[in-house]
């Protein structure tokens, strides 16, 4: 374990002015707080806060960074809050701890590694300051490094898998490569022990009858940047054991087909002399094709840059060379971080300049050699990543609603969702969701999209889903609805109606079956007395008589058996209630066919109807089908009430202790003494109304109630 001034002096170390006194409070602190706490190994837990900050000090960072390590696990682990962290530490550490520990919650909540590319993205998005990515990176490298205490078999290559999938491709994304190394290899020990001992021993033995070979083409390329007077350093690396059987997986090839197993690495001391060499190289041996990639003019995204050239080295076989400074040796392996110039624009409370820096290289264009997507910190600000009850991770645009959610789950999930609970409370279905939120769908298999939805969804899936049902149900409605309508007209004219006898005519009506007839019929395109005639010819001359299918006042010759049954219709689409007189079951009603609208119900004394008196064949006699369950509608009242404290209250509970519940309440007008309302309230149906009424005219603050007409 690393000791108190240990740590010290390595900050000290890149870092001379560093804030002694803050490192010293948060190693005392942390050690507190972590108390008697033991890490799977045994050691004391507050071994793994310091072992995190030993690897982030190796990366040279900020005092800030180091400090946010060393507190890392204390909101999540010990009774410290955010609120503690901020006091002691000030906002800024306690900012960057607390994004660890949602790093942190997140990591616990879902053990998901198929959604990878997902996770990397919300991990991106996630981490406002790119030193809570890093300090997480080295949260993970340490538990890597202590994963073989871990008991069960299954956790353990859990965490590796998660590691390969998600944290290693972030540390290289932000351009530390030892740390992804590090990461793969540890998780290749874990996931595939006997693979990479097979590798290492092939190696080994590659390695034992060519070492002197290796040697030999390090001297001799050495001796040839020196006759051509360039001063070097060469070395000679064997790949990874999982770089190598990550490129035998991809090209199907056996250890031995493999030509780069050695990469020769000259570095030199100036820019000029990267190129120069590389011209020494090419000069001496024969090219491979292909090969050459010029990193320097265009570095990768995360910042690496070099040379790499494969040549026919000096014993007649492939090898790579890497050529590159001293200082772009440094970077290719601690990341950028490795030359931030800490005090540099940190002063005016902006972001440092270095942290600008980093962002601008993850932001820039990604090169060839980039296996990861384009990403950025920023990118990521117009998604949300919200979680489902199983911890799926579900990426959505910003402003997405828990309908867009349902619908990103499931057609079916959307289709049939009736609310929503957001982190365990019940949501409506329009909540905006944020980031990390975790989303329950509330499901009824009798429920169904509204058109209204589309206005509140912010995908184009869920939009397309929901016009595509409304227009199929629309579809279904007219359909049984036309099919209605044209039955009772030739019902009423004694003719046997067969949808046969109608294909006979559709053409006539622009209709390419009979079944596109009825839509028709129904949504109030054609009306049912032009098709009857075209049935049946001799019919025509009883245009001017009684309306063969509509009766024009269906109070006087209603008949029960004939009359069009109309259901609950809340969400009916093929027939609306008026929004005029607001019909309730008890109230004697007719239909009116409206072009594009299909059945729309008035009450028999509405004065709506008036403007219909010359069209009989759009009158529709309907009743209410009394056998369906119980269903609610909206009445609408108008009550004037006296301008005194309590009488709104007064009002509310006299409909509340009636049973019914109040949808809309307006105020049209008001003066000193008096309040004009109109109150919707859903009512069973027309003596429910009525009793309310009757309540409300009791009432001494209520000055008169009446149904709103018109
Ligand atoms: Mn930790």
């Amino acid at each position: 374990m690393i000791r108190q001034y240990e740590l010290v002096e390595r900050v000290r170390g890149y870092d001379p002015g560093v804030d002694e006194a803050l490192l010293n409070r948060a190693y005392v602190y942390a050690m507190r707080m972590h108390g008697s706490q033991k890490r799977a190994s045994g050691d004391p837990y507050f071994s793994h806060p310091i072992e995190v900050a030993g690897i982030l000090t190796d990366m040279k960072l900020d005092v800030d960074t180091i400090v946010t390590a060393l507190l890392h696990d204390t909101i999540e682990d010990t009774d410290a809050t955010r609120a503690d962290i901020d006091q002691k530490f000030g906002t800024g550490i306690g900012r960057l701890v607390d994004g660890v520990t949602k790093l942190t919650r997140i990591e616990l909540q879902s053990d998901q590694t198929k959604q990878a590319e997902n996770f990397r993205k919300f991990f991106l998005a996630m981490s406002e300051d790119i030193r809570v990515l890093l300090v997480k990176l080295a949260d993970r490298t340490h538990n890597m490094r202590t994963l073989h205490f871990i008991e069960k078999a299954e956790k353990r290559k859990r965490i590796a898998a998660e590691t390969l999938e998600i944290y290693a491709p972030l540390a290289e994304r932000v351009g530390l490569r030892a740390i992804k190394d590090e990461l793969e290899d540890l998780a290749f020990i874990e996931l595939h022990r006997e693979v990479r001992d097979s590798i290492c021993a092939r190696l080994d033995y590659l390695g034992s009858e060519e070492t002197e070979t290796v040697e030999q083409i390090i001297e001799e390329l050495g001796r040839v940047c020196a006759k051509n007077g360039v001063a070097s350093a060469v070395s000679g690396r064997r790949k990874s054991p999982y770089s190598i059987w990550n490129k035998m997986q991809r090209k199907h090839a056996s250890l031995e087909q493999l030509s780069d197993i050695m990469a020769f690495r000259v570095i030199v001391d100036s820019l000029e002399d990267c190129y120069k060499t590389l011209g020494i190289i090419h000069a001496n041996y024969q090219v491979v094709p292909g090969r050459f990639k010029d990193f320097i003019s265009i570095p990768k995204a995360n910042g690496y840059s070099s040379l790499h050239t494969g040549v026919m080295g000096p014993r007649q076989q492939r090898i790579e060379v890497q050529i590159r400074t001293h200082k772009m040796h440094e970077i290719a392996e601690k990341g950028v971080a490795a030359h931030w110039n800490y005090k540099e624009g940190a002063t005016d409370g902006q972001q440092p300049k270095w942290l600008n820096d980093l962002l601008e290289i993850l932001e820039s264009a990604e090169g060839p050699e980039d296996f990861l997507e384009h990403t950025k910190l920023e990118m990521y600000v117009d998604q949300v990543f919200c979680f489902t009850p199983k911890g799926d991770l579900i990426a959505l645009p910003r402003g997405a609603t828990a309908i867009d959610f349902a619908y990103a789950v499931h057609t079916d999930v959307g289709h049939t969702c009736v609310g929503t609970k957001v982190n365990g409370r019940i949501r409506p279905l329009a909540t905006h969701l944020q980031n990390g939120d975790q989303v329950e769908v509330l499901v009824s298999r009798t429920s169904t999209p509204t058109p209204g939805w589309i206005d509140i969804c912010a995908t184009g899936r869920a939009r397309a889903q929901i016009r595509r049902f409304v227009r199929q149900s629309a579809r279904a409605e007219f359909l049984d609805l036309g099919r209605e309508i044209i039955s009772k007209a030739f019902r009423q004219a004694d003719e046997s109606f067969s949808e046969d006898r109608l294909a006979e005519v559709c053409g006539q009506f622009g209709a390419e079956t009979a079944e596109d007839l009825l839509v028709d019929i129904g949504a109030g395109h054609q009306t049912a007395r032009a098709v009857l005639q075209a049935v049946v010819p001799r019919l025509a001359g009883a245009a001017n008589g009684e309306p063969v299918a509509a009766l024009t006042d269906a109070g006087k010759t209603r008949k029960k058996q004939s009359a069009v049954p109309i259901n609950g219709l809340t969400s009916g689409m093929a027939m609306h209630l008026a929004g005029c007189c607001h019909p309730l079951p008890g109230d004697r009603i007719v239909g009116i066919v409206t072009t594009g609208k299909g059945v729309v119900i008035h009450t028999i004394d509405c004065e709506t109807l008036e403007i219909y008196h010359g069209e009989p064949e759009r009158w529709l006699d309907v009743s209410w089908n009394t056998e369906e369950e119980e269903s609610q509608q909206v009445g609408r009242l108008d009550v004037v009430l006296a301008n005194e404290p309590g009488s709104l209250a007064n009002l509310s509970t006299v409909i509340g202790h009636n049973k019914a519940n109040i949808f809309n309440l307006k105020i049209t007008h008001r003066n000193p003494d008096f309040f004009n309302l109109i109150v919707d309230v859903e009512v069973e149906d027309v003596r429910h109304l009525t009793t309310i009424i009757g309540a409300l005219r009791a009432s001494p603050v209520i000055t008169s109630v009446d149904r709103a007409r018109g």
